[in-house]
């Protein structure tokens, strides 16, 4: 699967984040010898453990919700954090990158699934909170990220990713107009990954398509 999945996401100049939550080294170990460096944890002691294990080129990043006394332990290290979704967060991860002498990379968590157990910005409590995370130096906003509804209505799928891909463009030439950081659109799983790619995703997130 990983060699079909990749040549498709290439021409399509889409990353892949290989979700390697709860499998073990050995299978995460098989991809990376096929050329996989950015792997995807949602538990942040599973991350610092396997972080510390294996090979120290593997970028990783932290999709999943991220509480703010854990920040410390990823800051060191983390790539990518995907799952910022409030203004006390964004100020933890700042002074934690500051402590390492570092700047650390976020994206920006929308809600874009109407139900209730999705994490994410609303996205007018984004816009209220947006100038205040801006005022951080330690930290770099990449783009957005958006988990769709868990459906087979691909109508639904295709009307959440189009109004994050809306967001997205609506803020690059707004407030970010001036920014060459802000570039990455994280949209798409094992069961959407295609419409995301439609819709204009720049970075998938695959977990059970590529692992079982
Ligand atoms: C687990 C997870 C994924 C991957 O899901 P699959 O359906 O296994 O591809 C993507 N994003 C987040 C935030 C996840 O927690």
């Amino acid at each position: 699967m990983f060699k079909e999945l990749k040549s498709y996401l290439d021409e399509n100049k889409v990353k892949l984040v290989a979700v390697s939550k709860t499998r073990p080294q050995k299978s995460i170990l098989e991809l990376y010898d096929q050329g996989q460096r950015l792997f995807g944890e949602n538990r942040v002691q599973e991350l610092v453990d396997k972080h510390s294990e294996l090979p120290k080129d593997i970028a990783w990043h932290m999709i999943g919700s991220l509480q703010k006394n854990k920040v410390k332990y990823i800051a060191p290290f983390i790539s990518l954090i995907h799952s910022v979704d409030s203004l006390g967060l964004a100020q933890t991860i700042e002074k934690e990158a500051i402590k390492n002498n570092r700047k650390i990379n976020i994206l920006l968590q929308v809600k874009i699934a109407k139900e209730d157990s999705k994490a994410g910005y609303d996205i007018d409590q984004l816009m209220t909170e947006l100038p205040d995370i801006l005022e951080f130096k330690n930290i770099n906003i990449l783009g957005l990220m958006g988990m769709g509804t868990f459906t087979k209505d691909t109508n639904l799928t295709t009307a959440e990713f189009k109004f994050l891909t809306k967001k997205f463009r609506d803020l690059k030439e707004s407030t970010f107009s001036n920014s060459e950081n802000f570039t990455e659109i994280s949209m798409g799983m094992s069961g959407d990954y295609k419409i995301a790619v439609q819709c204009g995703t720049t970075m998938v997130r695959i977990g059970s398509l590529l692992f079982s």
